[in-house]
């Protein structure tokens, strides 16, 4: 398996380094034969290149099987005629990774303002009320007067139908439950068809009970009772917010790991940003990185019916939880660790598992 890593933006560096080294490990116990393949993106290929993306690295990121993204300062790129692209959205829309998969759950050892829980909300990634990838051209966004603004949310019948359908497939692996989050009250047009198409799936999937609920309605259920959810799916915007403040209810915006799919690649990606604020102090935390590294680890092994790549996945995960639960983690979960002694933990427990 070939992977592109690019580690990023902010503490980038710092939590792809500790990923690399878990991935490198992995690679030899479990025989995987993995191929990692350096490179860069954002401010780092800004200085390099003049671009935040070069068309050499689109290419062998298009050849490879899989991408590692470290976070990106998205907030600085603003002009794409100066090469400041978003290199995120770049890779969602250009490899149509349309399903982004977003586990969240608690672990014993790290205090929660929750009761446990474990869930994972699967959020629509190519279109809605995101300006820089929902036109075919131009902009979603649109300036009327210099006081008056407009954005554009696209919502299609396929995407939903594709994005409800790798929800419903998640949802037969675990418990069997789907949640759909929506406005319908408000955005009846655009949920509307939202809500149809997600409907029509379900009549493939007659084992999965099926519920729904309002988005604004949703974050008062989620923080009371995230125990009573399983499986989420909804659209770009509500899956990016709902999607952190899960991550955070498990402990912190540090455990949330990623995976952005499509049917022929995929691009693990921690959920947090690049955290200007703490970078380079070696204090962030790496797993969530880490958790997105498994997920595209087990992402390549089901395509490929590559079953040691599933275990590779369980070895990290199980790796984490117990390095959580001993407190041999990072402080936003309760360690004491910095972020590459919280990877050396990680790596003792993977060698000794
Ligand atoms: P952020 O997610 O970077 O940080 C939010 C808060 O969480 C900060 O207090 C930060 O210190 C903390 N945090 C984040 N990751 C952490 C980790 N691994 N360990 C410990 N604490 C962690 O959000 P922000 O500060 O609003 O954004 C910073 C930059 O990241 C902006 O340019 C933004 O556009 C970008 N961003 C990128 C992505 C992405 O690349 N997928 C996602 C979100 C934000």
């Amino acid at each position: 398996m070939k992977i592109v890593v690019l580690p990023g933006d902010g503490i980038g560096p710092e939590t792809m380094q500790v990923t690399v080294n878990v991935l490198q490990l992995v690679s030899e116990k479990y025989k995987l034969q993995l191929q990692l393949l350096p490179d860069v993106a954002g401010h780092e290929s800004l200085r390099l290149h003049g671009t935040t993306i070069t068309p050499a690295l689109f290419d062998k990121v298009k050849q490879a099987d899989g991408l590692m993204l470290g976070p990106m300062a998205t907030y600085d790129f603003k002009d794409e005629a100066k090469g400041e692209i978003n290199p995120s959205m770049f890779f969602r829309k250009n490899l149509d990774l349309f399903a982004n998969i977003r586990p969240a759950r608690t672990y014993e050892g790290v205090k929660t303002i929750t009761p446990p829980f474990d869930l994972i909300v699967v959020r629509e990634n190519t279109e809605g009320f995101y300006a820089d990838r929902n036109m075919a051209a131009g902009n979603g966004e649109i300036l009327v007067t210099p006081d008056v603004g407009i954005a554009l949310r696209r919502i299609t019948r396929s995407c939903c139908e594709r994005i409800a359908r790798s929800a419903f497939a998640l949802a037969m692996q675990r418990k069997k439950h789907l949640t759909l989050v929506h406005k319908h009250n408000v955005l009846k047009v655009t949920d509307g068809i939202f809500l149809d198409a997600c409907r029509e799936v379900a009549k493939e999937f007659p084992q999965v009970t099926v519920d729904d609920f309002i988005v604004d309605a949703m974050m008062a259920h989620v923080v009371r009772a995230p125990g009573r959810f399983d499986v989420i799916v909804t659209t770009n915007m509500f899956g990016d917010i709902l999607s952190d403040l899960t991550a955070e209810l498990s402990g912190s915006l540090g455990l949330g790991g990623s995976l952005n799919a499509g049917i022929d690649h995929a691009m693990g990606q921690a959920a947090h940003g690049s955290a200007p604020d703490i970078a380079g102090q070696d204090i962030a935390n790496p797993l969530s990185s880490v958790l997105s590294a498994a997920m595209l680890l087990r992402w390549h092994g089901q395509r490929k019916g590559l079953d040691d790549f599933a275990t590779a996945a369980n070895a990290i995960e199980q790796a984490v939880t117990q390095s959580v639960s001993q407190g041999d983690c990072t402080r936003d979960v309760g360690g004491k660790l910095g972020t590459r002694a919280s990877g050396e933990a990680l790596l003792k427990l993977i060698r000794a598992g």
